[in-house]
């Protein structure tokens, strides 16, 4: 399948630098968002961190003009979908949503169109099942920084067909991404063993095996991870964390009954480093 243009629907957080991957990787990409503020936003982001990646070595600063060209704003819906080969959806992460945009998307892209969907959580199945093109729809999930994170897991919903697989394998490619592809599952790979890593970790600490400090470091120096697990945490968000761990334990059972220290911490309101105190403290930032 050829792919020329992307369209890139939310303009937040992820769908910014997916925006920002796409046009690097030399796609002509469209970036829609329902809010012309955040739009505008985006863009002026996107600029930045290409002169920063060209700051860094990383980028020519031909390729950076380049992606700057490729990349443009578009305020309505139905024309960034028509202009579509592939989309990328990245609007929040809610249900009915995701289902208005995808019957939308649905209706005006090209019968062609693979539609992706950067969900976190949701079922690719179930979003596709409101479509007409289910064997088109796959699930794309890229990882926070986009331009720096090098994952991308490509779900495979139960209707999802080879080749929009292939399709979006080899998107994520151009993007300079590495990829694995999963069959629709929760937490897919990586959200579930770091949820399960996270959780042991406050296991260990509720009974006394060590400090928090103790545990980070025998991961960091012991096991090679570039953070601790309560490090991580903090920078997660231990409300996130617990929402994650509530999903997985609904969907896969008990082994992912979060720890009662981990809620404890939650309902004491130490959420991580946003409010200034997770597991650790963090003075000045709240
Ligand atoms: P965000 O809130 O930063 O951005 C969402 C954007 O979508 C906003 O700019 C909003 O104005 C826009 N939007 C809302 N409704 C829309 C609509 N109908 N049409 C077009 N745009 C619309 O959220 P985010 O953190 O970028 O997350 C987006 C998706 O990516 C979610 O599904 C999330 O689960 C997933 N995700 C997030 C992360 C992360 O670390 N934040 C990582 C992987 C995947």
């Amino acid at each position: 399948m050829n792919v020329d243009t992307i369209a890139v629907i939310g303009a937040g957080l992820m769908g910014r630098g997916i925006a920002h991957a796409a046009a690097t990787g030399g796609y002509r990409t469209l970036l829609h968002d329902v809010s012309a503020e955040a739009l505008d936003r985006a863009l002026k982001q996107v600029v930045a961190d290409l002169d920063e990646g060209v700051g860094r070595g990383k980028l020519a600063s031909a390729d950076a003009e380049a992606a700057r060209k490729r990349l443009a704003a578009e305020a309505d819906l139905d024309r960034a979908a028509a202009a579509a080969d592939f989309v990328i959806e990245a609007v929040p992460e809610e249900m009915d949503l995701k289902l208005r945009v995808f019957a939308r998307l649905d209706e005006r892209c090209r019968e062609a169109a693979v539609l992706a969907t950067n969900t976190s959580s949701l079922s690719v199945t179930e979003i596709a099942a409101v479509t007409r093109r289910p064997a088109r729809v796959v699930g794309m999930h890229f990882f926070n920084p986009v331009p720096k994170m090098k994952l991308v897991e490509v779900v495979r919903g139960l209707d999802s067909a080879p080749e929009a697989i292939d399709a979006t394998v080899e998107v994520a490619r151009r993007m300079g991404k590495e990829t694995v592809v999963v069959r629709e599952s929760p937490g897919f790979i990586t959200s579930r063993v770091n949820a399960m890593i996270g959780n042991e970790a406050f296991f260990m600490l509720e009974e006394g095996v060590a400090s928090a400090r103790d545990i980070d470091k025998a991961l960091k120096l012991g096991l090679n991870h570039p953070m601790g697990p309560f490090e991580l945490v903090d920078l997660v968000g231990l409300d996130t964390r617990l929402s994650v761990l509530q999903f997985l334990h609904q969907t896969l059972g008990e082994k992912y009954r979060p720890a009662p220290l981990l809620v404890q911490h939650v309902k004491a309101g130490r959420l991580g480093r946003k409010v200034g105190r997770g597991v650790y403290d963090y003075p000045g930032k709240d």
